[in-house]
């Protein structure tokens, strides 16, 4: 069982909505991750805004209003991966979304380290073995990724 869900208050979607004014409006509810997805959280938004850039230089017409439309309703997470619900129907913006998805499922959510990570059993967390000890209690039942062999020096 988790001991401690808030790694640190960092104020990470105060910080976003600074950063990204314009992907935050009305129908916005909250972002509740930890910080160890922070990196992923501002890459995504990195990327979806670079997006509109590129296809703005390019002259793609479509753009501005989709630009203006766009806006992110929560970001989570669930089932030890990160989830990003956004109103966009670009396929692009798609991808890049399953990506960080993706990567989320290997990256620990209270530290941000691929390195020895696992996941917890009975409610699914994606944790290193590190913040196991410190957020969890000791009968946490937690298994490490099969990846994990790869940065492992043994065979
Ligand atoms: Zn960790």
């Amino acid at each position: 069982m988790i001991k401690r869900h808030k790694v640190r208050d960092t104020d990470l979607e105060g910080k976003l909505k600074k950063m990204f004014p314009h992907f935050f409006k009305e129908r916005f509810i909250e972002c509740s991750v930890n910080d160890g997805w922070a990196v992923l959280v501002y890459l995504l938004c990195n990327m979806i805004e670079a997006h509109f850039d590129v296809r703005n230089e390019i002259g793609d017409k479509n753009v501005k209003k989709e630009r203006d439309e766009f806006q992110i309703f929560q970001i989570k997470e669930k089932l030890g991966e990160l989830r990003f619900y956004c109103n966009s129907s670009n396929e692009y913006v798609s991808g890049l979304v399953s990506t960080i998805m993706a990567i989320s499922s290997y990256t620990c959510e209270f530290c941000g380290t691929m390195k020895d990570v696992g996941k917890t059993r009975d409610w699914i967390k994606t944790v290193c073995k590190d913040c196991l000890k410190e957020y969890f209690t000791d009968d946490t039942e937690w298994k490490p990724l099969e990846i994990q062999k790869l940065l492992s020096k043994e065979e």
